[in-house]
C-alpha cells in the first residue's frame, strides 16, 4: 500500500499496470474531467462595474480558465479536459440575491461613489437613500446572473487562445439545462458551436414549472428520455439531483440505459459532492489532526451517500445488464472550486499557483478507488465503459454522432 503514495508523475503508470494486473482500474486510468466550471472575478474589485464587466465563465465557478487548464496538465497529468459553462445561470435569483449584498457592500465602503451619487457618507444616508442604492445593486446583479449567449461565446474564444499553449486536448463544452418541455435553453448548441453537451436538469432555473416534474417519477423519466434522445447531447450531467431519494429510486433506470446506448450517450456519476466533503471535512486538520486516522472511516462510512446513482442496490440491479451491450458512464468533478488553486486576478490579468496534495488526499483518493473498484466488479464495469479513460482521439469519436 505504502509504495503507491509517490508522486504522481512518477507513480501513474506503474499504478496503472499494478490494477490491470488484479483486473481493477487505477485514479490514473482517469484522463480527464468533462464538467468543469471557470469564474474569473477581479479579485479585489472597487465597484461593482468591475465584475460586470470583466466577469467570465459560470457565476457559480471560481477556478479562472488558464489556472484550471493549467493545473490540469502540470498537475494532473491530464490528457484532455472539457470546459463546460451553464448556458445559463443555474438559479438566478439565488445569484442576484447573493450579488445584490456583495454589490451594497462595494458601494456603501466606497466613500468617493457614495459623495459623487448621494452628496454624503454612509452615515447620513436616509431610508430612501437606501433603497435607491439597493435598486441599483440589483439592477448590476441581474445584469452579471442574467447573462446569455455571449458570456459563452467569450469562453469559447478564450479557449481558442489559450488551448494551443495549454498542453492538453480542451473540448469546447456546454452544460445546457434540459427545460420542462425537453428544449436546451440555448441556440447555440443547434448552431453546432460546442464539441461536446452536458445535458442537465437544473430545477431552479424554473421553480413552477419543474415542481410537479421533480416530485413524479415518471415525469422526470420522460423528460430525461428527451434528453437522451437529442441529437446534440453527450452526457447526461447528474440525474436525480434535485430529487427525493425514493423519487430517485423510482425513475426509469433501464429506459435510461436502453436509450443512452442507442443514441451514444454517457451517463454521469457526479464527484461534486464527494469532493466537497474531502475538502471541507477530510482535508480538515481543525477536525483531524495531521496524525488522526479517524478521517478514513468517516469517508468510507460516507462514500454510500456521497457518491449517486451507483450507490443505490436498487439501480446498480437495473444499470447491470446494460454495461455488457456498450453502457457507458462518465465520471466527473463537476469541478467549481479546486484547495490546490490560488489564483487573483486584476486588470493585467490573472495570476495563479499550486499547492500540492498531500499524503491525505491521496489516501482519501485511495479509499474512493477501492470503493469504486468493488462497483466496477459487480457490475461488469470496464475501461471502455468509462469515458474519462479514453484517448482524446477515442473521446472525439465518441462524441460524433
Ligand atoms: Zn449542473
Ligand atoms: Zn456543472
Amino acid at each position: 500500500m505504502k509504495n503507491n503514495l509517490e508522486t504522481i508523475n512518477q507513480g501513474a503508470d506503474r499504478r496503472r499496470k499494478k490494477a490491470e494486473g488484479k483486473n481493477e482500474l487505477s485514479v490514473s486510468h482517469w484522463k480527464g474531467e468533462l464538467h468543469s466550471h471557470t469564474k474569473t472575478d477581479f479579485s479585489k474589485p472597487e465597484l461593482p462595474d468591475d465584475i460586470v464587466e470583466h466577469r467570465k465563465g459560470s457565476n457559480c465557478g471560481s477556478i479562472p480558465l488558464e489556472a484550471l487548464l493549467s493545473y490540469h496538465n502540470q498537475e494532473m497529468k491530464n490528457e484532455f479536459i472539457a470546459i463546460t459553462e451553464h448556458s445559463r445561470d443555474g438559479n438566478t435569483d439565488k445569484a442576484i440575491s447573493g450579488m445584490t449584498d456583495w454589490f451594497m457592500g462595494m458601494y456603501l465602503s466606497n466613500k468617493d461613489w457614495l459623495w459623487k451619487n448621494f452628496s454624503k457618507g454612509k452615515d447620513s444616508l436616509s431610508k430612501a437613500d437606501l433603497d435607491e442604492l439597493k435598486k441599483i445593486a440589483i439592477e448590476k446583479a441581474k445584469e452579471v446572473a442574467e447573462y446569455g449567449d455571449e458570456r459563452i461565446q467569450e469562453i469559447l474564444d478564450d479557449i481558442d487562445t489559450l488551448s494551443s499553449s495549454s498542453g492538453l486536448k480542451v473540448f469546447k463544452g456546454i452544460e445546457t439545462s434540459l427545460m420542462p418541455d425537453g428544449s436546451l435553453n440555448t441556440e447555440m448548441i443547434k448552431k453546432g458551436k460546442f464539441d461536446m453537451v452536458n445535458c442537465a436538469i437544473h430545477s431552479d432555473i424554473d421553480k413552477e414549472k419543474f415542481y410537479p416534474i421533480i416530485n413524479d417519477p415518471e415525469k422526470y423519466s420522460e423528460l430525461i428520455l428527451k434528453g437522451v434522445e437529442n441529437k446534440k447531447v453527450n452526457i447526461l450531467s447528474h440525474i436525480g439531483n434535485d430529487l427525493n431519494e425514493d423519487v430517485i429510486e423510482k425513475l426509469k433506470w433501464k429506459e435510461f440505459a436502453e436509450k443512452a446506448i442507442k443514441n451514444k450517450v454517457a451517463i454521469e456519476i457526479n464527484l461534486k459532492k464527494l469532493i466537497t466533503f474531502i475538502y471541507e471535512e477530510i482535508l480538515d486538520y481543525d477536525k483531524y489532526p495531521k496524525d488522526s486516522v479517524d478521517y478514513r472511516k468517516i469517508l468510507q462510512s460516507k462514500l454510500d451517500e456521497l457518491i449517486p446513482i451507483i450507490s443505490s442496490d436498487n439501480i446498480r440491479n437495473q444499470l447491470k445488464p446494460y454495461f455488457s451491450q456498450g453502457l457507458k458512464i462518465a465520471i466527473n468533478t463537476d469541478e467549481h472550486e479546486n484547495k490546490f488553486i490560488n489564483s487573483t486576478t486584476d486588470k493585467n490579468g490573472t495570476d495563479f499557483s499550486f499547492k500540492p496534495r498531500d499524503l491525505r488526499y491521496w489516501r482519501a483518493i485511495k479509499i474512493v478507488e477501492k470503493y469504486f473498484n468493488d462497483i466496477f466488479s459487480e457490475l461488469g464495469i470496464e475501461k471502455k465503459n468509462i469515458i474519462n479513460t479514453y484517448s482524446k482521439e477515442e473521446l472525439e469519436e465518441f462524441f460524433k454522432k
